[in-house]
């Protein structure tokens, strides 16, 4: 069984002790593919370190962070504009508008935002969004910006079903992760209307883990758990969720 953590930040500090062993009990359950999102420059080291460890596991993206989009956002996304020209990122993310940390760098973030787009398109890349108290924000971006080029992953999706039909309209497929086994976690009571070909599998490690281990440090191996709760959802075997959500992670990503 092959299941796919589609988003993971294996490289921040969190990881710094024990990372091999995270990495080893991930791939002793199954999850093996692991796809990695940036953040700032700051972590650009860490990545390609992460990158040269694992080369055949491990696959990186660029981008700027909507809670990272500060003074200094256009040297950042200048930064990205490089990394991005010497090819080996699989994706553009994670970008999108954050109006929960901080509103007060909004105009800039949509400029981020609009910027990157127009980059994945331009290299036929994917893009990961992170959205946060700002659907409308995003998909007002997202309508201009539409079309066949455009594809992604609307990560940590937690929004409505007219939402979730409305992301998957624009080419995007739903990132689950640990929310969907929140008790109050609410996608879990309409996911299973949707087609499983639109959801691909997101731990977001090390943030947001799974009930039992709601609070704790994530890490990719908890994707089971994820796994568990959705194929309960779809009433199917998780063999079949795994083969499924991989599959979809392949049409994204083109990996
Ligand atoms: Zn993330």
């Amino acid at each position: 069984m092959v299941i796919t953590d589609t988003h993971c930040h294996l490289y921040v500090e969190a990881f710094e002790e024990d990372l091999d062993s995270v990495i080893s009990r991930a791939i002793a359950l199954g999850v093996s593919r692991f796809f990695i999102p940036a953040i700032d420059s700051g972590y650009t080291q860490s990545m390609l370190h992460l990158k040269k460890n694992y080369p055949d596991q491990v696959f990186l993206m660029a981008g700027l962070h909507p809670t990272h989009v500060k003074e200094n956002y256009k040297e950042e996304l200048e930064h990205v504009k490089a990394l991005l020209a010497k090819g080996d990122y699989c994706a553009v993310g994670e970008i999108g508008i954050d109006l929960y940390w901080d509103k007060s760098f909004f105009r800039e973030q949509q400029e981020a935002f609009r910027t990157q787009i127009r980059w994945a398109k331009k290299n036929s890349l994917p893009i990961v969004i992170h959205c946060r108290e700002s659907f409308d924000e995003i998909f007002e971006i997202l309508e201009e910006e539409k079309g066949e080029d455009l594809r992604g992953i609307f990560h940590c999706f937690t929004g409505t079903l007219e939402q979730a039909h409305r992301a998957i309209g624009y080419n995007m497929k739903l990132g689950i992760g640990g929310v969907v086994t929140f008790k109050n976690g609410k996608i879990d009571q309409f996911l299973g209307q949707i087609d499983l070909k639109h959801i691909v599998l997101e731990t977001d490690s090390p943030y947001l883990a799974p009930v039992p281990y709601r609070g704790k440090r994530n890490e990719s191996s908890y994707l089971r758990e994820i796994l568990e709760k959705i194929s309960i959802i779809y009433n199917k075997p998780i063999e079949e969720i795994a083969r499924i959500t991989t599959e979809n992670s392949k049409v994204v990503f083109g990996i």
